[in-house]
């Protein structure tokens, strides 16, 4: 069943619960007190986001650590942030936190960045099977008053900044916003992220045309130029997570910076990686402390 926000609502009606539920996830053991060197009963301190402990009253902040350190808005707003970020499949922009939440647009800015770097934490885990690999080109500013073919001219689609991307089939996508789309730079990439002997599909871009050599199963899906091309040899997938990007970056967030980027394209893989997930919510609350 899908989780709504009055799911949301009802299991954090508060901060207080906000809170309890931090430290029950945190301290599953119960808090150890550094200055007693064991676990101690710790007490609340009314009206703080911070504990106490029993023995020796040495205080702990649960949300130290966590993307919540040090901010003066309420946890319940935090935790709907993090539910509209993680949920709303085509993204959400800070406009509509400002709205929803009823934060000034700066605040709801600054949030989102840092619930994007909880989307980005690196996963070691190794792409398998079937992958696809493939670079695009994105015009991150231009899309507020004028289309990109009117600032970047006639071969638009070859210019502005880099994506590089894998995806497994029926799996999750890595993004990364790379300078130059040469070998030198996608080949590294590939090799820590894809599985020795994987099957790779790519277009015909020259940077790939070494993957045979390194051990993978490479297919094209331009003829002459891989090892063969076969019926399945498509990159539909990494050009589906381009296309939503792209509206994304088109229809919500109108125009981000150049230094952004990565962060953006954070947020999009995360969400296309957790798909599904019965309770994306969930998903992204359990990478708190990571
Ligand atoms: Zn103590």
């Amino acid at each position: 069943m899908k989780y709504t926000v009055k799911d949301l609502q009802s299991d954090f009606p508060d901060d207080a619960a906000c809170l309890q539920w931090l430290v029950e996830y945190l301290y599953p053991n119960g808090i150890t007190c550094k200055t007693c060197g064991e676990v101690t009963q710790h007490y609340k301190i009314a009206g703080r986001k911070v504990y106490s402990c029993g023995h020796c009253g040495r205080h702990v902040s649960p949300t130290a650590g966590t993307i919540f350190h040090k901010s003066h808005t309420p946890l319940t707003l935090w935790f709907h942030a993090i539910y509209l970020m993680s949920t709303n499949k085509a993204g959400t922009s800070a406009k509509q936190i400002e709205r929803e939440l009823g934060v000034t647009y700066k605040t709801a800015w600054r949030m989102m960045h840092q619930i994007r770097k909880m989307m980005a934490t690196p996963d070691d885990s190794l792409l398998a099977g079937e992958v696809e690999v493939d670079e695009t080109y994105i015009h991150p500013n231009v899309y507020k008053r004028s289309s990109a073919r009117r600032n970047y001219g006639r071969d638009a689609r070859r210019k502005g900044e880099i994506l590089f991307g894998i995806v497994q089939r029926g799996g999750g996508v890595r993004v990364w916003h790379v300078k130059t789309a040469g070998a030198r730079i996608l080949r590294p990439l590939i090799e820590a992220n894809v599985k020795y002997g994987a099957v790779v599909h790519t277009d015909g871009w020259q940077a790939y045309r070494t993957l045979p050599r390194l051990g993978y199963d490479h297919r094209t899906t331009e003829h002459g130029i891989g090892e063969y091309v076969t019926a399945d040899s498509y990159t539909q997938n990494i050009e589906n997570v381009w296309s939503h990007f792209k509206r994304g970056i088109k229809g919500v967030y109108r125009h981000i910076g150049k230094e952004y980027i990565q962060a953006y394209a954070n947020e999009y893989a995360w969400r296309y990686s957790n798909r599904k997930r019965a309770n994306m919510f969930w998903a992204l609350m359990c990478r708190l402390n990571k």
